[in-house]
């Protein structure tokens, strides 16, 4: 059960101080999608809302954007605390309508989502300069994903990652987060890598209210993992990340890809088949990103 609300919004472009984007665009407040792990759980410290975050959503609605010529050249991305395109937008398409009205405004858009209704929205994003989209996957293993979260199969994830990477439309995988001997980042890869032209790599974190979560979660679904995770998440072994770490750098050098580590240099102008960022430990950069960000319109 998810509690809809309409909120009346100021503006929905927000300066970013994300490493990838000028502006970031939220078209929703929370999320159905639901994830156990949501980095973006942090909002409701802002948005005071007495629901549990992942049951309710805040339909926003602002007023026209003036001058959108103005955001010529700069990066906005869709999707840093929200899915936008979660269920809601089905019906109340405020994505569309952010798009419709940046449409032609020489701005360059970043999209995350682990749906494929973006699939309706193709051609207008297509419309746009270097346009991006990104799908969440992090397991192929339907089971654990349906564990995790309430969004679309993986299945039809990779199914859209397909039709925009086949219509010209820049796709990442991204593979996040990794949650250490469940996430099968060979396999992801091979089911990945001809339909996208960068694949990101961040490992799990585990901070605030989720980690009791998840870690009650490996308990009972993975007893034989509780051990590694502890080791991770409770006395702060960094070393199985390490030991991935060579282990996608052979990988990659078995396949013939790009291997790049906490490298952001490349990524906005990458266009050809696929590069590999990891970006473990990345989460430094984005908790301070996170106190740095405004609190919600
Ligand atoms: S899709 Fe993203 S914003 Fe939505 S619940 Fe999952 S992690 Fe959070």
């Amino acid at each position: 059960m998810v509690v809809v609300r309409d909120r009346a919004v100021n503006g929905i472009l927000t300066k970013s101080n994300l490493p990838v984007a000028d502006y970031s665009v939220n078209p929703y407040l929370g999320c159905a999608h639901n994830c156990r792990y949501c980095y973006a759980s942090f909002m409701k410290r802002f948005s005071h809302h007495a629901e549990p975050w992942g049951e309710f959503v805040d339909v926003k609605y602002w007023p026209p954007i003036s001058n959108p010529a103005r955001y010529a050249g700069k990066e906005l991305f869709l999707g840093s605390v929200t899915d936008p395109y979660q269920p809601l937008e089905a019906t109340c398409g405020r994505t569309r309508a952010l798009l419709e009205q940046l449409q032609g405004s020489g701005c360059r858009i970043s999209i995350a989502t682990k749906s494929d209704l973006v699939l309706r929205d193709l051609e207008l994003i297509r419309s746009f300069p270097q346009a991006r989209v990104a799908w969440s996957i992090n397991t192929l293993d339907e089971q654990f994903r349906q564990d995790m979260d309430n969004a679309v199969s993986i299945e039809r994830r990779l199914a859209a990652m397909q039709a925009f990477h086949e219509a010209g439309v820049r796709t990442t995988c991204f593979i996040s987060p990794i949650f250490p001997e469940i996430t099968d980042l060979a396999a992801i890869i091979a089911a990945a890598k001809d339909y996208c032209q960068l694949i990101w790599l961040e490992n799990l974190n585990l901070r605030g209210g989720y980690k009791k979560t998840i870690l009650d979660y490996i308990a009972g679904r993975y007893p034989q993992l509780l051990p590694l995770y502890r080791e991770i998440y409770c006395y702060g072994d960094r070393s199985y990340w390490s030991d991935l770490d060579q282990d996608i750098g052979a990988l990659c050098r078995r396949l013939g890809l790009p291997y790049l580590r906490n490298d952001d240099s490349l990524i906005r102008a990458f266009d050809a088949p696929p590069l590999v960022v990891n970006y473990f430990f990345h989460e430094q950069i984005v908790a301070s990103a996170s106190r740095r960000r405004r609190p919600v319109r």
